[in-house]
């Protein structure tokens, strides 16, 4: 990295375990959300950068794969430590690009932490399975092996926590990795990168590549990777899987959200709203699992949506490095207009924007892309801010008579990420899980990400491919089963070869 006498600085690929501006000379500015200052010019790569990058995964990839098991977990340990002992340098790196406050960046980095761990135990995931005596004198058993270079393209808004969702278990299991992160947040890929080195990965197991869809377009139609992983929005993560999949490789691509929460006339109110609130604006409502819609059942309605509109007032909004930040900056200014956009015509159509957070400000920092927490009350299933993925911090409520008038709006939803519902009844809960069609559920939880050991994944347009990501589902994805049935004949054995199809 190099910094101009602007204070921008330049951010380079991590290339074959160093650092190198490549020889792409497109570059995109990388702002801080806070004050709307440039504070990086990144490389973006061309063509020559990605073969050179999946050249080094490729030769790499031949003896990593073919590394023991004790090496390749010794590195993983030493990597969780490394990236425990640098969690403050990271999450200053996340606010100072994404804007989410400190303790929420901090946050994240614990749950990716959590698939590092995960990844530690990878031998007791690779054991396969062994059938002694399957037939008489044959043994039949089954194993993984790596695909061989793997690329993960993730998404702006969870910079450490979504590469660390696919890295550690494509590497555990021995495949070479290159990250193209989000454009609008790189630097924290370059921080991960040198504490992989640091950890003792050999160089070109994990790489960062940065870029556009030009870079994207280039790994999806690689002849020489083998597998795609992808976080991003819906029409992003469509093309990804459709194209990489057109060019014969392995491809899970997680897509875009709206999440509902259902408030049942059973619920406390006080509990539901509080975690209402922390769901739909923590992180700027910027999560694929940030509740969006608050689904208020029967007559709960006002007094929920009164709880709701208090606690959003009183959420403090401020750049992410104050002590006391609750929620900092949208992403980019052009999101920011999006959102008014969509919380203007939702207006015009007749719903109540009970808070509105259009025109909000912090004081100092009037250039920073703020929007301030918003709740839409009335919101009807054909308005934009119902159809619409807003990813900011908007709160619509849609209001229902039963809890399967919910259950029927979730299914008819074309996502299906994550979805909870706040209830004191067991027997409504288990019909509300059992009858809706997502992929994540909380049952007074209101963000249901799966813990490092089962695995994370939609349904619907929230996910494309057939495997969700990290888990046992994430090291499934990453190899290939082979079974092997042997026999040991004794030399003196008559053949007992036989042209007939083989039977027990
Ligand atoms: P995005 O789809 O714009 O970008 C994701 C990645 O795709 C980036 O690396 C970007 O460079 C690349 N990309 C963008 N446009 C492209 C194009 N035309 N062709 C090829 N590649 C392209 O997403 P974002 O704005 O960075 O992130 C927010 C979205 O990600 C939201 O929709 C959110 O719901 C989703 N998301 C989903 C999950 C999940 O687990 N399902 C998790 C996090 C975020």
């Amino acid at each position: 990295m190099s910094t101009t006498a602007t204070g921008v600085t330049t951010i380079p690929h991590f290339l074959g375990g160093a650092e190198t501006p490549g020889s792409g000379t497109r570059t995109q500015p990388v702002f801080n959300p806070a004050t709307g200052e440039q504070t990086g010019e990144l490389r973006l790569a061309d063509a020559t950068d990605l073969q050179t990058a999946v050249a080094n995964a490729k030769e790499a990839a031949r003896t990593w794969g073919d590394t023991s098991l004790a090496k390749r977990t010794a590195v993983l340990f030493a990597f969780r430590e490394l990236v425990a002992s640098h969690i403050d340098e990271l999450a200053a790196l996340i606010t100072a690009e994404h804007g989410k406050v400190l303790g929420d960046a901090k946050g994240e980095i614990s749950r990716g932490l959590e698939v590092v761990e995960f990844a530690c135990g990878i031998p007791q995931l690779l054991k396969g399975a062994y059938s002694d005596q399957a037939s008489t004198g044959v043994d039949v058993f089954s194993y993984r092996q790596p695909l061989g270079v793997v690329a993960g393209i993730t998404p702006f808004n969870f910079p450490v926590m979504v590469p660390l969702w696919m890295a550690p278990v494509a590497i555990a299991t021995g495949n070479t990795f290159i990250l193209k992160p989000s454009e609008r947040d790189p630097s924290p890929s370059l921080l991960l990168a040198k504490l992989w080195k640091q950890a003792g990965l050999p160089d070109g197991v994990f790489q960062v590549l940065h870029g556009d869809k030009e870079t994207v377009d280039g790994l999806l139609t690689h002849p020489d990777i083998d597998g795609i992983s992808f976080v991003g929005s819906t029409p992003i993560a469509r093309h990804v899987h459709d194209t990489a999949t057109a060019h014969g490789k392995r491809v899970q691509a997680l897509g875009g959200a709206k999440n509902h929460a259902i408030v049942l006339p059973d619920a406390d109110l006080d509990h539901a709203a509080d975690h209402l609130t922390a769901a739909a604006f923590g992180s700027a409502g910027e999560r694929c699992m940030a509740i969006s819609v608050a689904v208020a059942v029967g007559p709960v309605a006002d007094d929920l949506v009164g709880k709701v509109a208090e606690r959003a007032e009183a959420v403090k909004v401020a750049e992410g490095t104050e002590p006391d930040a609750e929620m900092g900056p949208v992403i980019t200014d052009a999101a920011r207009q999006r959102m008014a956009g969509i919380v203007g015509s939702a207006a015009d159509a007749g719903a109540d924007v009970v808070v509105d957070g259009r025109g909000f400000t912090v004081p100092g920092k009037e250039n920073g892309f703020w929007f301030g927490p918003t709740v839409v009350d009335k919101v009807l299933t054909d308005m934009d801010a119902y159809t619409e993925e807003i990813f900011g911090p908007v709160l619509s409520v849609v209001r229902v008579e039963t809890v399967e008038e919910a259950i029927e709006l979730i299914n008819a939803n074309p996502y299906g990420n994550g979805t909870a519902i706040f209830t004191s009844s067991g027997a409504n809960a288990r019909a509300f899980h059992r009858g809706v069609n997502v992929g994540m559920i909380g049952v007074n939880v209101p963000i249901p990400v799966p813990v490092a050991y089962h695995s994370f994944g939609g349904w619907k347009n929230s996910l494309f491919g057939d495997k969700h990501i990290y888990g046992e589902e994430g090291v499934s994805f990453y190899t290939r089963g082979k079974v092997v049935t042997q026999r040991w004949p004794q030399p003196t054995h008559a053949s007992d070869a036989s042209f007939h199809f083989p039977s027990n």
